[in-house]
């Protein structure tokens, strides 16, 4: 953020506001943790906030501090649009473009309200008021600490703004170890804890609080993964069958893509999802290295992201999808297998 965009943010919070908060369609650890992190220093603030997320999120994300305040646009249509009516100004958080939010991103189109972009994916759109975007960071809710830094506040983080920062900047980092993890990640992480993130505790209420059937549906995945070492590829697929038998829900696959690349040699692993009732198979794209999967996503698939971690969708069936990604995939041999 330059010195004009913190003044004029700083001169809209010396206003009392009504304020949205937005994450995209499906979110995430970095979604949820954003978001919850900017309301909580809002509401410190006096600011009136809510955060409104487009659809549902994965359980393991539901015991983050003000997580019982989060509007559903789906199931809480007629509040959630008056509080859109009503808004002065909409932070939209972790994502570069409205279409990102489903169905509530014609209502952010044609508000009234002025817009505040925080976001870490490539290409960000030009919708917003002030569009804080920076793709080197780790993750959006490093981008919210610095967002609190710039205004002069960091004293006003408190134990459960740091917990949903901290939150977020793990799931997105991977634990850390993705390229985006910065020695000011850590400075930054270091900082959450000081202000009273319990990093072991936020750690095992993400990763150890898996369902029998979640375990038993990777197993299914890890299964079904096809290795083909002439593109340095591996890719999942989970057909709808699958998920149903093993009692899919929200946020079980969330990591099942990583397991790919865990193999020696492979630098682009796929994971395709049927999802019957949105007549969707859903692709997240994972890469090390210079092969950049948003482009990809973006290019063949109706998606983006990063270099590194990208999503996208098809609405051919998985047959027509796999045979499609397998076409795509030989013109990219010399890229993947120089
Ligand atoms: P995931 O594979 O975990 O769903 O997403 C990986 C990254 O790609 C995330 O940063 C996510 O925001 C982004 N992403 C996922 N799906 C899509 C999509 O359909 N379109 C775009 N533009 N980005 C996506
Ligand atoms: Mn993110």
């Amino acid at each position: 953020m330059n010195l004009a965009d913190i003044t004029t943010i700083k001169s809209i919070l010396s206003q009392p506001q009504k304020i949205v908060i937005v994450p995209h369609k499906n979110p995430d650890g970095d979604a949820m943790g954003s978001c919850l992190g900017l309301l909580a220093f809002l509401q410190r603030k006096g600011q009136t906030a809510h955060v409104i997320v487009p659809n549902d999120y994965p359980k393991f994300l539901k015991w983050l501090p003000g997580n019982d305040q989060v509007l559903n646009f789906e199931r809480e249509n007629n509040e959630a649009k008056a509080l859109l009516n009503e808004a002065t100004i909409i932070f939209t958080l972790d994502f570069n473009d409205l279409s990102r939010c489903g169905q509530m991103g014609p209502l952010l189109e044609e508000s009234k309200a002025d817009l505040i972009m925080i976001d870490h994916h490539q290409q960000p759109s030009d919708y917003a008021l002030v569009t804080y975007s920076d793709v080197s960071m780790s993750s959006t809710c490093e981008m919210v600490y610095n967002f609190v830094e710039y205004l002069g506040e960091v004293d006003s983080i408190d134990k459960n703004i740091a917990t949903n920062l901290y939150a977020g900047i793990m799931t997105d980092t991977g634990s850390f170890k993705y390229r985006s993890t910065s020695s000011r990640t850590h400075r930054v992480v270091a900082d959450l804890i000081d202000r009273g993130a319990d990093n072991m505790e936020i750690h095992s209420q993400i990763f150890d609080t898996n369902s029998p059937s979640r375990l038993h549906l990777l197993g299914v995945a890890l299964s079904n993964m096809v290795i083909l070492p002439e593109y340095s590829t591996a890719y999942i697929t989970l057909s709808q069958e699958e998920l149903d038998k093993y009692d899919f829900k929200k946020g079980d696959t969330e990591g099942f893509v990583n397991y790919g690349l865990t193999l020696e040699g492979i630098i682009f692993a796929v994971i395709f999802i049927e999802n019957r009732e949105e007549g969707i198979i859903k692709i997240s794209f994972r890469s090390i290295g210079d092969f950049s999967v948003n482009q990809f996503a973006r290019e063949h698939f109706n998606g983006g992201g990063h270099d590194n971690a990208a999503g996208g969708r098809s609405e051919d069936s998985l047959e027509e999808t796999l045979a499609r990604f397998t076409t795509v995939l030989k013109t990219y041999k010399t890229q993947l297998n120089p």
